[in-house]
């Protein structure tokens, strides 16, 4: 029997949600490019891409709203965002369930997905108060040094398939509340619930009232799309999560026009395992980073050092782990792994499998297609014991891998964990002070997240998030990430009778 008889058909449910969120139809069906279910392999629309002055006349009314928004005292633009809050809340169960349909998520991680969106608004919406500046101290007598922060202008947010909406949102709520319109380029793979989530901004704005048209659009379309508004001069600020191969593109083209950029790109994150770690909490947290989602997070745990004292304690429970974990209908509850995006990924996953025993890894289980013949791509999630840090362990495969390694020495396992490329998410699993400082002291991890007895996938959105090296240094949500999004200056008044010069110039005329 096949999945979509099992449930209903993905095709069907997708429909229904479009039409209760109030996307029009015309925007889903007709087009040329076809959007297919993860889960079921159904056809699930048909949208329009945009074209190269689609994407221009978008840019040009995003820059139109931007004259206007700026404008509005920054409070008004967060009440914008809270109502925005407010439609999510009443949207989640649907707008979840797509992301089920349209990413192949899990029922709970799609609901986490969205939360993580109302989430950012509630963040955003006190940040609306909080867009300060500093007063400095001027050398000069009679003078007041300040520094203020003002909208920058139309941000670009390019999106990648594994978070199809909360990336954007991450993006978009904080510019708005900083100023800024945004267009949107989501992925060519999950373009409907980009629609759903914009059909949702224009009812809170319609809500609003008085709030300029095209604060928020959405464009359709692959690589040729994100070019378009990477290029556009009126975007000062692109903020691009996706692979590192489009980061290498994306960046030297923005730099080259003298733009922003915020880059998210991709993480070969890792986990310590050290003699004091409290195992039953080391194999909760190790089986959702390497596991959860598929193993497609920007933040999965693709590779493990286990301290030798504990190899062989630890590795019989993981392998269990692995072989029980139930892989199948993320609808279905129970499930805890659902498909892959698509075959691309399988290919990719088993070519990466080869090459490691080739590097001598021991493959456990894992590669094996699961519930074949249902349209979708299942997986069994892949371990492997590999005797170095050597082949494809050092790039990231998106897919359900985990490689794990010995490691007697501490220091050593530390600057493994950071001879890699990428630099994004890190954990240490200890009970032991000297090593959890170490772990996060200058010379420890050299991600940007790095976490103590908590798995590297599953940031909340108060912190900053994002990556060094080839995750492309870019930091979004929390923290002071909106300063990405708003342009500094610098302001000095005499209010004195005098004109001292700074650095005791003198210029008598
Ligand atoms: P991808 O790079 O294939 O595509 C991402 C987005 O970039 C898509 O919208 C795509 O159309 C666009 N794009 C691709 N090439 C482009 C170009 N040259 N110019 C402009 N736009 C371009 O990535 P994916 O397969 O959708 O997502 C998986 C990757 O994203 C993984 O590497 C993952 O680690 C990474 N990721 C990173 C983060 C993060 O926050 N660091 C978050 C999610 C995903």
């Amino acid at each position: 029997m096949t999945l979509q008889s099992k449930i209903g058909s993905a095709a069907a449910d997708a429909a229904a949600i479009l039409e209760r969120l109030g996307v029009p139809a015309e925007r889903w069906t007709g087009g040329a490019r076809a959007v297919h279910s993860p889960v079921t392999g159904e056809t699930l629309g048909q949208v329009h891409d945009t074209d190269a002055a689609g994407v221009a006349a978008a840019v040009e009314a995003a820059h139109a709203a931007f004259l206007a928004w700026r404008n509005v005292p920054a409070p008004r633009r967060g009440e914008l965002v809270r109502l925005f809050g407010e439609e999510l809340r009443a949207a989640k169960t649907d707008l979840a369930a797509l992301v089920t349909l349209e990413a192949g998520k899990i029922v709970s991680e799609a609901q986490g997905e969205v939360q993580e969106m109302i989430d950012i608004c509630d963040y955003a919406v006190g940040l609306s108060r909080q867009l300060f500046g500093l007063t400095l101290a001027t050398e000069r007598p009679d003078h007041r040094m300040m520094e203020t922060w003002h909208p920058l202008g139309v941000v670009g947010v390019i999106s990648a398939f594994n978070f199809p909406v909360a990336v954007w949102s991450w993006n978009a709520c904080l510019a708005l509340v900083c100023g800024d319109p945004v267009v949107w380029k989501p992925s060519e793979k999950t373009p409907l619930t980009a629609l759903a989530v914009q059909a949702l901004f224009e009812r809170a704005a319609a809500r609003f009232g008085d709030a300029p048209a095209d604060l928020s659009t959405v464009v359709l379309g692959g690589r040729e799309v994100g070019e378009a508004l990477v290029d556009h001069p009126k975007v000062p600020l692109v903020s691009a999560t996706g692979s590192t191969a489009m980061g290498r593109a994306v960046g030297p083209r923005l730099a080259a026009r003298f733009a922003r950029s915020l880059l998210e790109l991709g993480g070969n994150n890792a986990a310590i395992v050290a003699p004091t770690a409290d195992l039953d909490l080391t194999l909760r947290g190790v089986a959702f980073a390497a596991m959860g989602t598929a193993g497609q997070r920007c933040t999965t745990l693709r590779r493990l050092f286990v301290h030798d004292s504990l190899y062989d304690a630890f590795l019989p429970r993981l392998k269990a782990a692995y072989g029980s974990v139930r892989v199948g209908d993320p609808r279905q509850a129970g499930t805890l792994v659902g498909p892959l995006i698509d075959e691309g990924s399988l290919a990719a996953m088993q070519r990466a499998l080869d090459e490691a025993r080739a590097a001598g890894g021991q493959v456990t289980g894992g590669g094996e297609v699961e519930v074949a013949g249902c349209g979708g791509t299942y997986v069994r999630p892949a371990l492997v014991e590999m005797p170095s840090q050597a082949g494809p362990v050092v790039r990231e495969t998106f897919a359900p891998i985990l490689y794990v390694m010995r490691y007697s020495d501490l220091e050593q396992a530390i600057a493994l964990q950071n001879d890699v490329p990428q630099g994004l998410s890190s954990s240490i699993f200890t009970n032991d002070i000297r090593e959890a400082e170490l772990f996060v002291s200058p010379r420890g991890s050299d991600c940007g997240i790095a976490n103590i007895n908590i798995g590297p996938s599953g940031a909340e959105i108060g912190g900053a998030f994002g990556g060094e090296k080839e995750t492309g240094g870019g930091r979004e949500a929390g923290s002071d990430s909106w300063k990405a999004y708003m342009r500094r200056a610098t302001n000095t008044v005499n209010y004195g009778r005098t004109l001292p010069l700074a650095q005791g110039v003198s210029f008598d005329l």
